[in-house]
């Protein structure tokens, strides 16, 4: 399987400028691509992928307001050329039909103050003793936080926003199959919590995050009171992006311990498929965990892949919050406030995330019964996702 692993680099002042051209070229190279597959839809022309290329690449280099872009290594911009063509066709498929799930809005073009990277594929990089070899950049020293599994097939460049850089190499990593059990769950996304289980068991979102959040708050108002351009600002932008960091460290790393903890004790983890059920704006808006969630699922998936055990999203449109665990019957709307009911029909009393749990796992028991392991759907390894790349559990 294809997983990433991720290690903090050091480059040195010269580099780092180096390493600011690369990225700055690779923007407006996406940028350029995304105008010129716009320009053509408009005027009703096909353009093809390597025409694209040659347009904002090849010949882009000939023109004097692109010249620099000779500057940079080539792989670098030939991957920003492929990421815009994934961007266009996901938008492209989705307006067609052509494509499962919500809606893909038009892709944005790169700002120069958002996230940037570089990818870059066995071409633009090598593993040199210790260091890490970038074309055009130099040998850059890296933290070997860990040890490879294998010679990796790409690499990812990514400075973040307080002054770290990262790489992060896509490397195969065999499976690992765990003894089999015959336990099973359901899970589901709690109101106040990360996730509540059919066994009962509610795993709450850390406390340290909800701490987070209110200092976060006010490093983002200390922030928007300062003068543009001056040092307090960048000063107050570095502290804000110091915290966030902080956050999201502590989120993935206790995503990564939950998600590990449900793997190892079930044979399968069912939970429901918030995108397919319908509810998930309904749900989502009322919770504070929506990224928290996400990145669990992903977690659990990739684990469960690593580990040999089952993982499925149950899509259905049946409200589980609705139909009592205990007898079937659907008993109606429950408004939000009302925590704890007592089934109209069977008279058993249920705790309300509880009950949705437990419906999940019996849907999931359902799905596995009619079609042995259908629903289990292996994915590529996002691109700005960050998988499995920690140190503490993985
Ligand atoms: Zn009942």
């Amino acid at each position: 399987m294809q997983v990433r692993y991720r290690y903090r680099l050091y480059p040195a002042p010269g580099q780092q400028r180096a390493l600011a051209r690369a990225f700055g070229c690779a923007r407006v190279v996406y940028n350029d691509c995304l105008r010129l597959r716009d320009a053509c839809h408009a005027a009703g022309e096909k353009i093809s992928d390597t025409e694209v290329q040659r347009r904002v690449i090849t010949l882009a280099k000939l023109t004097p307001e692109r010249e620099w872009l000779a500057e940079v290594a080539s792989v670098a911009l030939v991957q920003a050329c492929q990421d815009a063509r994934r961007a266009y066709r996901n938008w492209f498929d989705s307006l067609k039909g052509r494509r499962k799930g919500p809606k893909i809005r038009h892709p944005k073009p790169r700002r120069k103050h958002g996230r940037q990277s570089i990818r870059l594929t066995r071409n633009g990089f090598a593993l040199r003793g210790e260091r890490l070899y970038v074309a055009k950049v130099g040998e850059l020293k890296v933290e070997w936080s860990r040890s490879l599994p294998s010679a990796p097939s790409s690499v990812t460049v990514i400075p973040e926003p307080d002054g770290r850089y990262y790489a992060s190499f896509v490397v195969e990593r065999p499976a690992m199959p765990l003894p089999a059990c015959d336990r099973d769950i359901g899970i589901d996304l709690g109101l106040n919590s990360l996730i509540v289980t059919s066994d009962g068991e509610v795993i709450p979102n850390r406390r340290f995050l909800r701490k987070a959040d209110r200092r976060l708050r006010r490093a983002q108002r200390v922030l928007s009171r300062r003068q543009k351009g001056s040092a307090n600002r960048a000063s107050a932008r570095h502290r804000l992006a110091v915290l966030h960091r902080k956050v999201r460290e502590t989120r993935l790393d206790h995503a990564h311990k939950t998600a590990l903890r449900l793997v190892r004790d079930n044979q399968a983890v069912y939970a429901e498929d918030l995108a397919v059920s319908g509810l998930m704006r309904t749900r989502l808006a009322r919770s504070v965990s929506d990224a928290g969630w996400s990145q669990l699922m992903r977690l659990i998936e990739e684990k469960a892949a690593q580990y040999g055990r089952s993982f499925a999203r149950i899509g259905r449109f049946e409200p589980t919050s609705q139909v009592c665990s205990a007898c079937g019957v659907k008993d109606g709307p429950k408004p939000l406030h009302v925590r704890e009911w007592a089934c109209s029909a069977c008279g058993t009393v249920h705790d309300r995330d509880v009950n949705a749990a437990r419906n999940i796992l019996a849907a999931g028991r359902a799905d596995k019964a009619n079609a042995c392991g259908a629903g289990v759907r292996p994915r590529p390894v996002a691109v700005g996702a960050e998988a499995g790349t920690h140190r503490s559990t993985a």
